[in-house]
């Protein structure tokens, strides 16, 4: 498999523990962790199942010092255009990139810097395509994780490379993950020289807390770069939790029971944004 020396370098479980210990190595490279770019990769606002705003959680990531934040609602892209404009009218220093996390026939796929919605409930070949058309990076999330056909299994990622398309990351790093899961992503991104990214798939405001994507310098654009180039590192973050109520635990589950896009999108066309524009959402969300 054609991995490339940094990619395998970085990838390695003796890398990891290293940064564990605030030092980040490559071969050709020896970095304080103070000077990588810390970031979230998979989001959730209350323009899908999350419980916060997209405005409260730029608001959030740039208390935390995050240096760049990725929206990722299930199928559609509204909290992230809100999240983006936010962020730039409050001249806050985190970047946000704009996403989606995407229903496919094989599992959820996050699609990184993307404006436009992309049809969900098309095969996971189908989806990848789609995303680079559009000048996107397609991340595997929360691989094997969870009953088929919400996680991608590494099967449909040997397939999927047999099938000559490719993967820009896979979340080694995921606060769902049990054991087994994070040493088949490792796996899997040593296999395959996917990039090792960190997403904490948070719908409540606690994102960048448990687990963090470092990256080698600052921007949304850096972090673009660290992930083509496969110089990311993904890392636990053991900050302090936000307490969660039972309230919120529960208004949360009803927006996750109740948050039918896939089924309605279903091979139909309809894209979100024709449904909802960001200013309607701003209304629902203040009202
Ligand atoms: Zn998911
Ligand atoms: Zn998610």
């Amino acid at each position: 498999m054609g991995i490339s020396p940094a990619k395998r370098d970085l990838a390695s479980p003796d890398n990891w523990a290293l940064a564990k210990g605030g030092v980040y190595f490559s071969k050709s490279q020896k970095m304080n962790r103070s000077e990588l770019g810390r970031a979230d990769l998979h989001v959730h606002t209350l323009a899908s199942d999350g419980i916060r705003s997209p405005e409260e959680c730029v608001r959030l990531a740039n208390e935390l010092e995050l240096d760049v934040l990725a929206i990722t609602d299930h199928d559609r892209v509204l909290g992230a255009l809100i999240a983006l404009e936010e962020a730039e009218k409050m001249g806050y220093s985190v970047s946000v990139v704009p996403g989606t996390e995407i229903t496919t026939c094989q599992g959820h796929l996050l699609a990184l810097y993307v404006k436009e919605e992309i049809p969900s409930m098309y095969s996971l070949i189908e989806t990848v395509g789609e995303i680079h058309c559009r000048g996107g990076l397609a991340i595997a999330p929360h691989v094997g994780l969870g009953l088929s056909p919400v996680s991608i299994s590494a099967k449909t990622i040997a397939r999927l490379y047999q099938k000559g398309e490719k993967l820009d990351g896979i979340e080694v790093q995921n606060p769902h993950y049990w054991r087994r899961h994070l040493e088949q992503a490792r796996l899997l991104s040593l296999y395959y020289g996917i990039s090792p990214v960190a997403g904490s798939d948070d719908h409540f405001g606690n994102f960048g807390r448990e687990v963090q994507t470092l990256f080698l310098g600052k921007t949304a654009a850096d972090l673009r770069t660290s992930i083509e180039q496969g110089t990311t590192l993904a890392v636990r973050s053991d900050l302090p939790l936000r307490k969660i109520s039972v309230n919120e635990r529960i208004f949360q589950l009803t927006r996750g029971l109740t948050d039918d896009v896939p089924r309605k999108a279903k091979r139909s066309h309809i894209f979100v944004s024709n449904l909802l524009r960001p200013e309607e959402l701003k209304d629902k969300i203040q009202s």
